[in-house]
């Protein structure tokens, strides 16, 4: 069976010419860039709680760096460097290194795309356990935080929400797809594109950001309790597909829309004055953003359903959308 060191050294060691010293000694060395600051993040991603055990290898690699990406653009930062915490189970490595082909290759297609350089990580025998940290750079006091939304702002949101979590309810049977649906609805969950040059780009314009991983309900709930403030959004103002359009007002496709998680879009807030360069952004990067709703004074989520009736999301209401 192939050894730790020849796993690390065969499928993850590449040039990191980014770091002053990458894989291969006790820690790694990174200088920042002069006047950035450094933003850290960790994403685990565990066999049987964020994917089914016979996932594909390939999508698995590309998604535990995606959503640490994701982090990133929720603080406006540039990804520049990743350590990979791998526990592998015997079988894995025992019968089929391809499969660490796959997700080498799936890990580091994307880490191209972003010029992110693995620079070191651990690599243990046991369940499968994908722990990734990302490190990235950002202007000294310039992060996007949760805490900056004021009364009066806009919320926005990036892409379409809910399509992830269509695609798992279809996978766990708890709704029909057609084929063409599933097909548009399954990279959303299997390989989410991380909004990394629009998080960067909204240094300036957004207030707050957050990006959306636990459904837009619960991560806008954080930064309305960062920020000390209320909101409501208009269910219908919420961007979605077409396959979304089409099991709307379906409860669960509400729920997967509100509250599904695995978008890894982005939700911001912005003074309304910035509107008109937010709508050029978007023309710029082909990335649609809508205005959902408002920030207003105290506390509290209210959405409006497609019809203006008032949804009930406080307290025990709030489970409700969980799904
Ligand atoms: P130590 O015994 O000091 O923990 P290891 O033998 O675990 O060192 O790791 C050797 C080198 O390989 C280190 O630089 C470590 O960061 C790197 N490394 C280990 N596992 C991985 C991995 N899965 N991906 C990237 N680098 C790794
Ligand atoms: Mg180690």
């Amino acid at each position: 069976m192939i050894s730790e060191f020849d796993i690390i050294y065969r499928y993850f060691t590449r040039p990191s010419p980014a770091a002053v010293l990458g894989i291969g000694d006790d820690a790694a060395l990174i200088k920042p860039t002069t006047g950035m600051e450094l933003a850290v993040s960790t994403d685990m991603l565990l066999s049987g709680q964020h994917f089914f055990a016979d996932a594909d290898p390939r999508k698995l690699g590309h998604k535990s760096l995606a959503v640490n990406l994701s982090d990133m653009a929720a603080m406006g930062a540039r990804p520049r460097w990743a350590t990979l915490a791998l526990a592998l189970p015997e079988a894995i490595v025992r019968a089929d290194e391809k499969w660490l082909e796959a997700f080498a290759d799936g890990f580091f297609g994307l880490a191209h795309t972003h010029q992110v350089e693995l620079i070191g990580g651990d690599t243990t025998c046991g369940p499968l356990n994908i722990c990734v940290t990302i490190i990235g750079e950002v202007a000294k006091g310039k992060a996007l935080r949760r805490s900056g939304a004021r009364s009066g702002d806009d919320i926005w949101i990036s892409g379409h929400l809910g399509d992830a979590a269509l695609a798992l309810a279809h996978e766990q049977r708890r709704i029909v797809l057609e084929p063409g649906e599933i097909a548009a609805c399954l990279p959303a969950l299997d390989t989410p594109t991380a909004r990394v040059q629009l998080g960067q780009r909204l240094i300036g314009l957004a207030s707050s950001a957050i990006d959306i991983s636990d459904g837009l309900l619960a991560d806008l709930g954080h930064i309305l309790k960062s920020s000390k403030v209320a909101a409501v959004i208009r269910m219908n103002e919420i961007n979605c597909s077409t396959a979304m359009k089409k099991h709307l007002p379906q409860p669960l496709a509400i729920k997967c829309l509100l509250a599904g998680g695995d978008d890894y879009e982005l939700c911001f807030t912005a003074p309304k004055s910035k509107c008109g360069k937010i709508q050029t952004l978007s023309r710029e990067l082909e990335i649609p953003l809508t205005r959902i709703g408002r920030i207003g004074e105290g506390e509290g989520l209210a959405v409006l359903d497609a019809e203006g009736k008032l949804l009930t999301l406080e307290t025990k209401g709030y489970d409700h959308f969980r799904i």
